[in-house]
């Protein structure tokens, strides 16, 4: 009995007694769910009164790099805005004009194929 005296502590929270686990031989609260949430929630109040500036200025951090993310691309775009109007179009005129020289080939090379003779006579007439 002398021994489990000895080990038997109050709860800080409810104050009742319990034996701490053998793992933990200062812990302070009991291993009960309510306990062990407020002592979490003591926890995370100690530590943000430690710490106060972190949650802000992680916020602030974040807030602000997504914003200067965002302002950038937004001014690239519209900055490029032309320039990537002009490019889709030369683009389109570039892919079509490779298309036609594809077909056109394509169609060559068919008739080359096909009928080998007609086809070297009308290249030369070309
Ligand atoms: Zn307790």
């Amino acid at each position: 009995m002398a021994k489990e005296e000895r080990l038997e502590r109050k709860c800080k929270i409810c104050g009742k007694t319990f034996i701490p686990n053998k793992y933990r031989p200062n812990q302070e609260v009991c291993s009960s769910l309510e306990c062990q949430y407020q002592r979490q929630l003591e926890n995370m109040k100690g530590w943000r009164k430690e710490n106060p500036n972190y949650f802000k200025y992680k916020e602030d951090n974040e807030k602000s790099w997504r914003q200067t993310c965002r302002e950038r691309s937004l001014q690239w775009r519209q900055k490029h805005k032309e320039y990537l109007r002009l490019y889709r179009e030369a683009n389109r005129e570039r892919h079509r004009e490779y298309m036609r020289e594809y077909m056109r080939k394509y169609r060559k090379k068919k008739q080359k194929e096909e009928k080998s003779e007609v086809s070297n006579n009308e290249a030369g007439a070309a």
